[in-house]
């Protein structure tokens, strides 16, 4: 069994259906296939523009509506020839009909709670299932829809749901293992055990398609997308950057979490727990052999290259705490940890030297003002007494990330990547390596973007095998 799903991008329009089509098709022919799809390229957008507007009561409610209807219709129209087109065509009017009646409730009542939202968003997946349906079917393969409620079962965190796996494990095998044909099922819907429409999250088809590959222990979950892999690094400032063609799961995590926008990390968990590799593809190029996530000892590696990738997080400010009085008092970390959890601010890095004398807590810049008045009050008696000397927020700020397996065990890595940034001329503020020595962050001006990234790519990974 394997799992395909298809993103919104490769959904645009009647052409990425098609093309869609030919890779479950081509899938099909060796395997038992299930299809997870997202909505229409920029439906779900549209469909919460579309609630937002009919809850203020302003215009433009019908031609946006018509925007929708449209992009569907139009769909079909390039795809199937008349005798088939109004049998496609029926299923999506109906469900049309049915949004715009919801649409004028929320007109009416000029309110559109989480929970309605969320049944206004599962129309972009049904919709784009139902129109993938019918024309998989004029091409011969037999696929059938599943409704993604009857098998995904959630609590009622409307908006961002959470999955009960247990019960969803069992109503997808109930439903899906005896199926002959593909199952074409909507992600990012699901539903509570009132059968109450959800959604599992902005980007949510990702998680579907995981749930579903662990429910059935798949062989593979490919995500395809539009673009053929994860990248060894941000392309538009590391021009050498290639398409990583394996990496486990941990680096997967790490460099998603590091802005390689490729998969979500929360996502791929169902399937890392059942050990079911994913495979990254481009349906706009799928001869790319793509990128291979799976467990560490399964993957082969190029012994070449000791680092898998550089990702990096912008938008970073800095608050360094100085003095003396901090030495050898437990608690103090836990003091500033709590206030600013108390405020709900979010500290993405840590560093204390063991002298004590200074503690580094890196922020997201949105959030760096208001961690230096939380820290200013929370420690306004220790200034007083002069046992912190002062407090600094550096602003305009970058962190960088160095990922890969293959740095664990291997000494002077650190060594290397230092050196080599020091020759660039490259100040380094802060740095953190985790014991699994799998990642190493540090802390740089953003000014220095560019430099640093090419200058470590090169340094690495430039002796790639081609
Ligand atoms: N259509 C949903 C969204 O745009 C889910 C997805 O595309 O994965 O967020
Ligand atoms: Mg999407």
């Amino acid at each position: 069994m394997k799992v395909l799903k298809f993103g919104g991008s490769s959904l645009a329009n009647g052409e990425g259906i098609k093309a869609v089509t030919g890779i479950v098709a081509e899938a099909a022919r060796d395997d038992r296939v299930a299809v997870v799809l997202s909505a229409m390229k920029g439906v779900t957008d549209r469909l919460i523009s579309l609630a937002r507007k009919a809850e203020e009561g302003s215009d433009g409610l019908k031609d946006e509506m018509e925007a929708i209807r449209a992009q569907h219709f139009d769909a079909v129209r390039s795809l199937l020839g008349p005798a088939d087109q109004a049998s496609a065509l029926m299923p999506l009017a109906i469900m049309c009909n049915e949004l715009e009646e919801v649409l004028h409730g929320v007109e009416l009542i000029r309110e559109c709670s989480a929970r309605t939202m969320d049944l206004v968003m599962s129309f972009g997946e049904r919709l784009s299932c139902s129109l993938a349906v019918s024309y998989m079917c004029a091409r011969g393969i037999a696929a059938v829809l599943v409704d993604a409620r009857e098998i995904v079962r959630t609590d009622e965190r409307f908006g961002s749901a959470a999955v009960d796996f247990p019960k969803s494990y069992t109503l997808i095998r109930e439903k899906l293992e005896g199926l002959t044909g593909v199952a074409v099922i909507p992600g990012f819907v699901g539903a509570t055990a009132k059968g109450v429409t959800t959604t599992l999250g902005r980007n949510g088809s990702d998680y579907t398609a995981s749930i579903i590959g662990a429910g059935l222990d798949a062989k593979v979950i490919e995500i395809w997308t539009d673009v053929d892999g994860v990248l060894s690094a941000d392309p538009r400032i590391v021009p050498d950057a290639f398409v990583i063609p394996a990496l486990s799961s941990e680096e997967a995590m790490e460099l998603s979490y590091f802005g390689a926008k490729v998969i979500h990390p929360y996502t791929m968990v169902p399937a890392v727990e059942r050990n079911i590799p994913i495979l990254i593809k481009n349906s706009l190029n799928p001869a790319a052999p793509g990128t291979l996530i799976a467990a560490a000892e399964t993957i082969k590696r190029d012994g070449a290259l000791p680092i898998t990738g550089i990702a990096s997080i912008e938008g970073i400010s800095l608050v360094n705490i100085e003095g003396g009085g901090m030495m050898g008092i437990p608690g103090f970390a836990a003091r500033i940890f709590a206030a600013l959890a108390r405020e709900g601010i979010n500290i993405i890095m840590i560093s204390q030297a063991s002298s004590e004398h200074t503690i580094c807590l890196v922020f997201r810049t949105a959030e760096g003002e208001r961690a230096l008045a939380t820290l200013n009050r929370e420690l306004a008696p220790e200034l007083h007494s002069r046992r912190i000397e002062r407090f600094e927020l550096m602003q305009e700020l970058l962190i960088v990330s160095v990922i890969g397996e293959n740095m664990h065990g291997t000494p002077g890595m650190a060594g290397r990547l230092f050196s080599a940034l020091g020759r660039a001329g490259i100040n380094i503020l802060v740095i953190a390596q985790g014991s699994s020595e799998r990642n190493i962050s540090f802390v740089i001006e953003a000014k220095n973007h560019a430099l640093a990234l090419r200058t470590i790519h090169a340094e690495f990974l430039s002796g790639r095998r081609k």
